[in-house]
């Protein structure tokens, strides 16, 4: 089964989310993210940008509510978006891309194309420690895995 709650509005796969793998996971990882945020522990949590209560950190995702305001679902769906327009949007993407290699206008024509089932597949595959197979937020492949604590290198595809 493939969990749609974990789709995206920007593109992002939800599931490797630092926020929402740091709520899930907890421990260290989620103290860790408290102590960047300088909030505290129990405010890293979401549940995933379909399912969003008011308590999630996406509900307070300037996307979020900017998608909200123009009664959009995702970003695709903005004219700014097609015309590169957006400054957050670009600003945002451009950072995961160079930062973590992920592609968030690769990821929304995925989604648009209705290839939504698969793209979430294969991220779930994506995002895992090689060496113990838990699920691993983007970013840190940079770093090591706070499961099992091996070493990553730099991932890109
Ligand atoms: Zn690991």
């Amino acid at each position: 089964m493939v969990d749609r709650t974990l789709v995206g509005r920007c593109g992002l796969y939800c599931g490797a989310c630092g926020i929402y793998r740091g709520y899930k996971d907890g421990g260290k990882y989620r103290q860790r993210l408290a102590e960047f945020f300088k909030c505290p522990p129990e405010k890293v949590r979401c549940e995933g940008c379909q399912v969003l209560t008011p308590e999630c950190w996406g509900s307070g995702c300037e996307m979020v509510k900017c998608l909200n305001a123009k009664n959009l679902q995702f970003c695709y769906e903005c004219s700014d978006f097609e015309k590169h327009t957006c400054e957050r949007f670009e600003k945002f993407s451009n950072e995961y891309l160079t930062d973590d290699g992920v592609d968030l206008r690769a990821n929304l024509a995925k989604i648009k194309a209705g290839k939504a089932d698969e793209w979430l597949k294969e991220s779930e595959e994506k995002f895992r420690c090689p060496h113990c197979s838990q699920p691993l937020p983007t970013n840190s492949f940079r770093r090591k895995c706070y499961h099992c604590g091996v070493e990553l290198s730099p991932k890109r595809d």
